[in-house]
């Protein structure tokens, strides 16, 4: 491509609403531009990537033996009743309505559509297992849309669902996913780790996440020596009881205005631990107390697991109020049993004196105790780990790292199947529902983790599989004939040799189009200048290391060839 005639907008500045460096950068180098919160175009540049990416992991699906469809964006909401999504995704699903009043759904995922199709084709065990595939735009009405296309409201997405007899056969596929994934961001050029994660509102319980290792990154990841790694969302601790307490009567305290756990804590003299934090939610229309130690977080995804997915919202202090007797910040378990649904962190002790709300204003209850003063049976993890905590496995420290979430994969088991109907006989002609299993990439969002992991001061740099180019061709008097001549002469042997060759053909300074080179990032540049011409060379430079080699212009084209494929091989 010629620069002179590409459409390729560099900017100067960095955008003024970009917080993260690969979204300024892509802003910067012209490979898209924004439309609303959340809704780019992909110009030619950072189309090219994508479309790279897009191939990556196709012929990865391919190579497991995945197959590739088209399933429409635009989806009749009936589907979505009889999965139960329409009610339980909320307000992140995008709605639509006809001419005609019928409501559609704009897909954040494609369960339902492919569901669909194959409850209505696979009749028998012969026919599975079968894994269906494909790359296309998902929209999601995001809470916050931001870091451009890293979390964007319209993003492209591999989403691929296997159907199956049981769960072994899932988990022949589960573990061929798992490995095409591990080839997909290691020929991407991405540093990564996979992690167990949390499955959200999709349904399934054992999951994986692939998370690409960057400080920006919004998801945290828990990891020790042992091979242990998850999510924040989903990461357990290793926990020790305290030694049991001497029984002592409870008690009731005046705590004048004091709400929260560190205001207690610190009007009682006692440490955070010694509360407990109660929180009161609604799960769809339950209410429900989730009990906490009060020197933790309570995990809203933990949380949302045990009560089977339905969407969480915390109750307001009017619904406080009208179940539990007291004001907001005065809730506590003691009275409650049989009133509410009351989980309980599986770290509470019975023989613990806790401290807890008095359900009445400005009064808190000492010594309260678990199974005397208040019953809570059913248990769970609810709380969220932190730095410090040790491994659940090995028992070591776990390490605290921030990441990417660019892949996940999914045993959903048989949630979509016997919603919708999918079922096969078996060979006795016995009827069962089909096991399911899905595995999503973001596309777009690989792109943008890419260059968060690969950048430097000047611009982005691109590992050689995913750059929009090989090389870029730097001629530093365009107007200059021998030069002119040289530049043209490597750019047509080099395109005829099939690389992807960016020309910056343009009369411009040169310090203008080094500076464009290094802000769009291909990695490889050969800069053609009158003086080294004189000696009869070229220069190569490596937009990763900076180093430059002088090379004879008559080898110049079979160097760059060289090192082109070298750098393709070693990620493939
Ligand atoms: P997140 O926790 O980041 O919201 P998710 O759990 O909702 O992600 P999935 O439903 O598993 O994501 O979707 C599969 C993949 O699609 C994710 O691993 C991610 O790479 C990508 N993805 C999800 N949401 C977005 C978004 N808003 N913009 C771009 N990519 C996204
Ligand atoms: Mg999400």
């Amino acid at each position: 491509m010629r620069l002179s005639q590409a459409f390729l907008p560099t900017l100067k500045e960095d955008p003024a609403d970009a917080e993260l460096v690969s979204h300024k950068l892509m802003i910067r180098a012209g490979m898209m531009r924004k439309h609303a919160a959340g809704i780019y175009s992909l110009l030619p540049l950072g189309w090219r990537v994508t479309r790279k990416v897009a191939q990556i992991v196709r012929e990865e699906m391919d190579r497991a033996g995945a197959q590739e469809v088209l399933l429409p964006v635009l989806m009749p909401a009936e589907l979505w009743q009889e999965s139960g999504r329409w009610q339980n995704i909320g307000k992140e699903l995008f709605r639509q309505r006809d001419r005609g009043d019928r409501d559609y759904v704009l897909g954040p995922t494609h369960e339902e559509a492919v569901t669909d199709i194959v409850r209505n084709h696979v009749r028998s065990y012969r026919d599975l297992p079968q894994n269906l595939y494909q790359i296309g735009v998902k929209f999601r009405d995001e809470v916050r849309p931001r870091f451009g296309l890293m979390r964007a409201r319209e993003f492209i997405m591999k989403d691929a669902y296997s159907f199956h007899v049981d769960d072994t056969s899932l988990a022949d596929t589960y573990e061929q996913m798992r490995e095409a994934y591990t080839r997909i961001f290691t020929r991407c050029g991405l540093h990564f780790t996979m992690v167990e994660a949390d499955s959200g509102a999709i349904g399934g319980d054992v999951n994986h996440e692939f998370m690409v290792t960057a400080d920006s990154g919004e998801s945290q990841v828990f990891a020790s020596a042992c091979g242990y790694a998850a999510s924040s969302e989903r990461a357990a601790f290793a926990w020790t009881p305290r030694p049991a307490e001497p029984e002592a009567s409870r008690e009731e305290r005046s705590t004048p205005d004091q709400r929260t756990v560190e205001e207690v804590a610190a009007f009682l003299g006692v440490g955070p631990d010694r509360l407990l934090k109660s929180l009161l939610f609604y799960a769809g229309e339950e209410p429900l107390l989730a009990v906490i130690p009060g020197d933790r977080e309570l995990n809203e995804a933990k949380l949302a697991q045990q009560v089977g997915g339905a969407p969480l919202r915390l109750a307001t202090a009017g619904e406080i109020e009208a179940i539990t007797g007291g004001p907001l910040g005065f809730t506590g378990p003691v009275g409650l049993a049989g009133k509410i649904r009351m989980i309980g962190d599986t770290t509470l002790q019975e023989g613990r004196n806790y401290v807890t709300g008095g359900n009445k204003r400005d009064v808190h209850l000492l010594n309260v105790r678990l199974g005397r003063d208040a019953t809570i049976e059913e248990r769970a993890d609810l709380v969220t780990a932190k730095e410090g905590d040790q491994c659940p496995r090995c028992g070591e420290v776990m390490q605290v790292s921030r990441g990417i979430e660019v892949g996940h994969i999914f045993k959903l088991g048989c949630k979509y199947s016997e919603a919708m109907g999918a079922h096969y006989l078996d060979a006795e002609g016995k009827e069962h529902p089909i096991v399911m299993g899905c595995y999503g990439i973001g596309v777009t969002r690989i792109v943008a983790a890419a260059i968060e992991q690969s950048n430097d001061a000047n611009g982005i740099i691109w590992p050689m599989p995913i750059a929009p180019y090989h090389v870029h061709i730097v001629p530093v008097n365009a107007k200059e004939p021998t030069t002119r001549e040289t530049a043209e002469a490597l750019y047509a042997a080099l395109t005829e040799a099939s690389l992807e060759v960016l020309f910056d053909d343009r009369d411009e300074r040169p310090g203008t189009k080094f500076k464009d080179a290094d802000l769009i990032g291909v990695p490889l540049r050969v800069t053609i200048g009158e003086k080294g011409l004189a000696e009869g060379i070229v220069e190569l430079r490596d937009r990763r290391t900076g180093v430059v080699d002088r090379v004879p212009v008559g080898e110049a084209s079979d160097a760059v060839r060289t090192r082109v494929e070298a750098a393709l091989r070693t990620s493939s």
